[in-house]
């Protein structure tokens, strides 16, 4: 249904996406996810295909393609494997393209020809122990001492924090200008007092890295600043915009693999003489499921449209990750159910779709944060 409405170009880029998700991901990623282990080589194939930079523009080494594409990209890489899918879109939307959007042109060319060619992976640090949702409230100083900026502090639940040379972060740089006090900087792993933690146990995405920034007197060059003094929290809003698209693509995506799973075992799994697909009570149930699926993908490319024809997107970027979110946590719960025992032991992909799937409900914003944002809009609340 959705076809109808992508360009030749968009479709051929989602082809390729689901053919390296069907050829790379799926089963080739479980042992990974049962090892906590990080693919390195899975995701250096990334680069290649033009997935380590799909908005960055081409004269940065980047793909130079519109939003909806981006959006088919990771919905098919997620419907393969969730965590090489937040991999590759925190590289994207949050760090390549916070340099692409904002910084200097010589920032951007020292930096982004590496982060689309796959050479480096990018984080993105915004949240921190004391302040996720509370954003402004960040505490990460940021201080200019003889001609350098010297952070101290740590960011939390960084992803690709510890498999990543580059990495967009946030800090305080006038603690009396509240959100405005907030500047955008650009850190390479090797600069003196800036390294990673130990990267989390986590509930899913297991063969995805989250992991702690930690700066102790981390000395970034005065040039490493992105934009302004102080507009980094602007900045901040507005990567989040796109990262919100991309993760409402991956709820979509996590959505269409756990309906996927559901139909293939509906098919093949028979109880009281019938196949489970016979059932009138589980028709309803796939048919709610599919219907929701198909609703978050149209929700996320008008979001992913707004931002390709320069019209204000957050609004339908929170409903969208709102929607799909949800719709990712409950497919995946009734794909689960479906299953019955076999779907609560690891043999069965699902199991591993139901705990990734939670993590689209907190990361980039969670749902309460959605649904503020959205009822500030309708109301004209500022
Ligand atoms: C796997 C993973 C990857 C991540 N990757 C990144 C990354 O790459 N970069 C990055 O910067 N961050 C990242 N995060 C952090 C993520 O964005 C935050 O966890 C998220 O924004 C929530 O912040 P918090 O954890 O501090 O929760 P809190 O803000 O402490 O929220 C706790 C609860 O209170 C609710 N709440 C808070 N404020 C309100 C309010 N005003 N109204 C109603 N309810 C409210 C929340 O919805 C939540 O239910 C990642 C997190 C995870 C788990």
């Amino acid at each position: 249904m959705t076809d109808v409405e992508l360009t030749p170009e968009q479709q051929q880029v989602r082809d390729v996406a689901r053919q390296f998700a069907e050829g790379e991901l799926g089963d080739k990623i479980a042992p990974y996810d049962e090892r906590h282990e990080f693919p390195h080589q899975i995701v250096a194939k990334l680069g290649p295909l033009g997935f380590l930079g799909v908005v960055v523009p081409e004269e940065f080494g980047g793909a130079g393609l519109d939003y909806v594409s981006y959006a088919l990209i990771v919905e098919e890489l997620c419907r393969g494997d969730a965590s090489v899918g937040i991999t590759m879109w925190a590289h994207n939307s949050l760090c390549a393209n916070h340099i692409a959007s904002f910084a200097s042109p010589e920032l951007k060319r020292r930096y982004l020809p590496d982060l689309t060619s796959g050479k480096v992976l990018g984080a993105w640090g915004l949240t921190e122990p004391g302040s996720g949702s509370d954003a402004a409230a960040l505490a990460t100083r940021a201080e200019l001492r003889n001609g350098q900026w010297v952070l101290n502090g740590s960011k939390a639940f960084i992803t690709n924090a510890s498999v990543a040379s580059t990495a967009v972060v946030m800090a305080r740089s006038d603690p009396d200008r509240k959100s405005r006090g907030i500047s955008a900087f650009v850190l390479e792993k090797g600069m003196p007092g800036f390294a990673s933690g130990k990267p989390y146990r986590k509930l899913g995405l297991h063969a995805s890295d989250t992991a702690e920034l930690i700066f102790e007197d981390a000395r970034v060059p005065a040039e490493n600043l992105i934009g302004e003094r102080g507009a980094g929290f602007v900045q901040a809003m507005q990567v989040l915009e796109g990262g919100r698209i991309a993760m409402a693509a991956m709820g979509v995506g996590i959505a269409q693999a756990a309906l996927d799973q559901a139909v293939k075992y509906m098919k093949q799994r028979s109880a009281f003489g019938r196949t489970l697909a016979e059932f009138n009570g589980l028709q309803g149930m796939i048919a709610d499921v599919a219907t929701e699926v198909e609703v978050s993908r149209l929700l996320t490319l008008r979001a992913a449209h707004l931002k390709d024809t320069g019209r204000p997107a957050m609004h339908a970027a929170a409903m969208a990750k709102l929607f799909a979110s949800e719709t990712a946590m409950k497919a995946a719960s009734k794909a689960v159910q479906l299953h019955g025992g076999a779907g609560y032991i690891t043999e069965f992909p699902v199991e591993r779709i139901f705990r990734d799937a939670k993590l689209t409900e907190i990361g980039e914003g969670t749902s309460e944060i959605q649904r503020l944002v959205i009822a500030r809009e309708i109301l004209q609340l500022t």
